[in-house]
């Protein structure tokens, strides 16, 4: 599981299974009797990843253990964070943009089933077998985009603004960017780098969203306190003869800037929610139940 700086990987694997893990929290959100948003393509992702051999490394855990409940917590915050972003997106379409990119976009499905508005162009970034995987899986069951979809394959610790540029972006539109379940797997000095870029590429009126980890998330006594929670839920399991995978042993556990601050200082307007406020307001059913992620909402502008 250990982190290189040029690794590669499939659906499956290493970071790449980490969207599996979304698409079954949004599978089991959809499938719930009150669903935030409803996702189709989440479950068509989980059966064919299965079909092809794959088995959760996530999940698993007897009724009322300490994995389940963790399970619940996690699938609860990723719910409360797709409905964010679907929210975030409602706005920019509001807004008059029409150009939009998801950075590592896993099996977000937003291009598929969100309502945008006729000449919306959907650019996706992730690794190239991720997005074969999904646009494979989805040209399966003849699904089509509601916008204009174009996939950009290529790792964003390499040069993606020309990779993106000539896949038609045009930098002179104002953007609507997205980065969800993407910066603990970034270097930070790859996330300052990922902020320049997408700054250089954003025309006035731009918007972007984030789920940033402020300066404190990887400070040594928070990574403690996450590793002994983990820990005691590995010990039980292990004694169900079950193994549970932590994802947190593929993030780069650098301490990095505040990404509202970052783009405060090169003057975007960000506003700020906190995990326990999304949380709290699309999932209070579970809100204080479980721990906190510890992560933040940014929604910035740049005038
Ligand atoms: N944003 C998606 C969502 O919310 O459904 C996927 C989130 S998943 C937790 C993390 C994603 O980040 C994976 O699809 C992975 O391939 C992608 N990713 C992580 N590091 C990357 C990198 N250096 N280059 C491209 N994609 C990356």
């Amino acid at each position: 599981m250990a982190r290189t700086d040029d690794d590669s990987w499939d659906i499956t694997e290493s970071v790449g299974a980490t969207a599996l893990g979304v698409a079954m929290a949004r599978a089991a959100e959809s499938a719930s009797d009150k669903p935030l948003f409803d996702d189709p393509c989440a479950q068509l992702f989980i059966d064919a990843a299965t079909a092809a051999g794959w088995s959760s490394p996530f999940a698993g855990g007897a009724a009322g253990s300490a994995q389940t409940q963790r399970m619940r917590m996690v699938w609860a915050y990723a719910a409360a964070r797709t409905k964010w972003f679907d929210e975030f997106f409602a706005s920019t379409s509001a807004d008059g943009i029409r150009q939009v990119v998801i950075l590592a976009a896993g099996l977000d499905a937003r291009a598929w089933r969100l309502p945008w508005p006729d000449g919306t162009v959907v650019f996706e970034i992730d690794q190239p077998k991720v997005l074969a995987f999904k646009e494979e899986t989805l040209a399966a069951h003849d699904i089509q985009p509601v916008a204009r979809h174009v996939g950009v394959p290529i790792d964003l610790r390499q040069d993606w603004p020309e990779a993106l540029r000539r896949s038609g972006f045009d930098p002179a539109q104002p953007t609507a960017w997205l980065a969800e379940g993407l910066l603990p797997y970034l270097p930070a000095e790859a996330q300052d780098l990922l902020f320049d870029r997408i700054h250089e590429l954003s025309a006035p009126g731009s918007r972007v969203a984030v789920e940033g980890f402020g300066a404190n998330y990887f400070s040594e006594e928070n990574q403690r306190i996450r590793k002994a929670r983990m820990d005691a839920i590995r010990e039980e399991a292990a004694k169900a003869g079950q193994q549970v995978t932590d994802v947190a042993e593929l993030f780069y556990p650098e301490p990095r800037e505040d990404v509202a601050e970052w783009l405060t200082r090169h003057g975007w307007q960000a506003g700020v929610e906190t995990s326990a406020e999304v949380t709290a307001r699309y999932k209070p059913e579970v809100a204080g139940e479980v721990p906190d992620i510890g992560s933040e909402f940014v929604d910035a502008k740049l005038s």
